[in-house]
């Protein structure tokens, strides 16, 4: 388990199965791989949810603050250095036990 207050590592977008979503991210936090899906977008930052906050309950969030390219898909907008991680308000840690290889999270 990670603790509590650990804020994860982006690793990677994974692009939508379908033509108009917004896709999901991996990210790391200690052993664990998590994929976590985009909630919502706002002009200053990428909200985001567990991918299993249906199916496990978890109430995870967190948010990617845009830094410097604000043009969602465009070259380089997913790139890790555009983003800083900031737990939302109402973040809360995984009830769910995440991934233990980043191709799970992956196929997930
Ligand atoms: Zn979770």
């Amino acid at each position: 388990m990670s603790t509590e207050n650990s804020i994860p590592i982006y690793i990677e977008h994974i692009p939508s199965r379908r033509a108009k979503g917004y896709g999901a991210y991996i990210l790391k936090d200690g052993a664990r791989y998590d994929k976590i899906a985009v909630k919502s977008l706002s002009s200053a930052s990428v909200n985001l949810a567990c991918s299993k906050r249906h199916t496990h309950k978890c109430r995870f969030r967190i948010n990617l603050k845009i830094v410097n390219n604000f043009n969602f898909g465009s070259v380089g907008f997913h790139d890790p250095s555009n983003f800083m991680i900031k737990p939302s308000k109402d973040f809360g840690s995984h009830s769910c036990e995440g991934y233990l290889t980043i191709d799970e999270a992956r196929l997930a």
